[in-house]
């Protein structure tokens, strides 16, 4: 079995479908992915099962969330695009940012974009807590998302400045999720964010996995987030 075959099979019992659009998008994201492990570390996951469920399965299942076909996306922490150049391949109406402060990780992720043929997707190069105090990206976003980049509390502070009010972080967990989301209590306060829905989920092979999608309530103070060092050494 292919990429395609594996996923489409991976996928049904969730009652999602992979139309042959983004399949063949999809089947140019593995063998990109493929041919610059070879020169760069971007993902440790590697075969051909892995790559369908672990990334390309897990990132759509977040659609079971919310409706992305339109509006504002960034991906924060994006390492090889996950999920944010899967959504904007399945979603060519939702205009994606993509945010990692690996300079090298993010040009491979801009050369495999274009080799899908995906064009609504743009890149920062920056670090998370610094983007989000720049007037061009701060408050600016209907969605944030983000897997596997920091603990929750730490989490929500790169990612909540993002968000517009009224918009939405999509944070993807693994099975600590419970206990990263009882630390994350008091962030959750000073940042204004609520968690207003959470989508538990097996995945093929038995990975548990959660996505808490947390609403921007309103705007929060300019203190945040706080420069590097002091976010991650005193997390909120
Ligand atoms: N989201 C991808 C995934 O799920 O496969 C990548 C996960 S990788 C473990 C974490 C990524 O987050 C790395 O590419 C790293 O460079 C990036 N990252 C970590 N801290 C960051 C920060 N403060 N600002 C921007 N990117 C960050």
């Amino acid at each position: 079995m292919g990429v395609t075959e594996i996923l489409r099979a991976a996928a049904a019992p969730y009652g999602l479908t992979v139309d042959d659009g983004l399949a063949a998008k999809l089947e140019i994201y593995a063998r990109e992915l493929a041919a610059w492990n070879e020169k760069l570390n971007l993902t440790a996951i590697r075969d051909e099962q892995g790559v369908a469920v672990k990334h390309f399965l897990d990132c759509l299942l977040v659609t079971q969330c919310a409706d992305f076909s339109s509006g504002t996306l960034i991906d924060v922490g994006t390492g090889a695009g996950f999920p944010g150049l899967v959504l904007a391949a399945a979603f060519p109406g939702l205009s994606v940012t993509l945010l990692d402060s690996t300079g090298k990780k993010l040009a491979a992720v801009e050369s495999i974009a274009k080799e899908m043929g995906v064009s609504n997707v743009a890149f920062i190069h920056a670090r998370a807590e610094e983007a989000g105090r720049l007037p061009a990206y701060r408050e600016r976003f209907d969605f944030v998302t983000a897997r596997a980049v920091a603990a929750l509390p730490v989490l929500l502070e790169y990612a909540l400045p993002f968000a517009r009010t009224g918009g939405a972080f999509f944070a993807m967990k693994g099975a600590a999720a419970g206990e990263e989301l009882t630390a994350a209590a008091n962030a959750l306060a000073v940042l204004h964010g609520e968690v207003v829905k959470e989508y538990d989920f097996t995945l093929p092979g038995g990975d548990e996995r959660t996505v808490f999608c947390i609403k921007k309530i309103s705007q929060i103070s300019p203190k945040y987030p706080r420069p590097s060092a002091q976010l991650t050494k005193k997390p909120l």
